[in-house]
């Protein structure tokens, strides 16, 4: 049974939500990354893929387990019997909807109490959004999201172009009609000019039956 739950969108984990797991974690004991899915949010990655990025960020961290859930996370905690929420807080501007989350939590479950956890000085500035920023437009995230997670990003960001490219060839070369029906064939050899090779046997066959 865990005894905290760590919810999140985690669209990617960076390295600032593996310092905060793994400094939390011998104090906490048992700890379930929550991967929150919300049906309206437009995500990088599925929940399926979020949850397999933090799996592997967290590989040899003891207690931890990963779930996907859509829904209130103090729902989530009462099934489980967990107790604590934790959160990570960076800036001023993290306090204020920080604050906001963790009072409408006790009011929906006052037995559930909210942790809060300062960043590390050196991922004070990582978020999930600016890493995906940089790594939209080529910058290098090394040191700020696991190796693995970078590359998750390089492809995805690779396929997104490649997705668009292709929408903005489709577009170029027009609606695709099918060709028109082949007009009955002309009596006139003035106007049944040679254009292809079926059109030109047409044509010498019936030059020859002419002549
Ligand atoms: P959400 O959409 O719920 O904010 P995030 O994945 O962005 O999901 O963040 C989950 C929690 O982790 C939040 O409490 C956030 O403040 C915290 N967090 C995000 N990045 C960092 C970081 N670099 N250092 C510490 N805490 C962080």
């Amino acid at each position: 049974m865990p005894v905290a739950v760590y919810p999140g969108s985690f669209d990617p984990i960076t390295n600032g939500h593996v310092d905060i797991i793994r400094r939390i974690q011998p104090i906490l004991g048992e700890i379930t990354i929550l991967i929150a899915q919300h049906p309206t949010k437009k995500y990088l990655f599925t929940a399926e893929e979020r949850k397999a990025l933090v799996e592997t960020s967290l590989k040899g961290v003891p207690g931890i387990s990963v779930a996907i859930h859509q829904g209130l996370t103090v729902d989530y905690m009462r099934e489980v019997g967990a107790r604590v929420i934790v959160r990570g807080l960076r800036a001023v501007t993290d306090f204020e909807y920080e604050l906001v989350m963790a009072n409408m939590n006790k009011k929906l479950a006052p037995t559930i109490e909210t942790m809060i956890v300062f960043a590390s000085p050196e991922f004070y500035y990582v978020a999930s959004s600016t890493v995906k920023e940089v790594a939209m437009h080529g910058g290098s995230v090394k040191g700020l999201v696991p190796p693995h997670v970078a590359q998750a990003m390089k492809d995805r960001f690779a396929e997104q172009k490649r997705a668009a490219q292709k929408q903005v060839s489709q577009k170029q070369a027009g609606p695709e009609v099918e060709a028109p029906a082949k007009p009955p064939a002309k009596k006139s050899l003035r106007s049944d000019k040679p254009k292809s090779k079926s059109h030109l046997s047409q044509y010498t066959h019936l030059k020859r039956r002419k002549s």
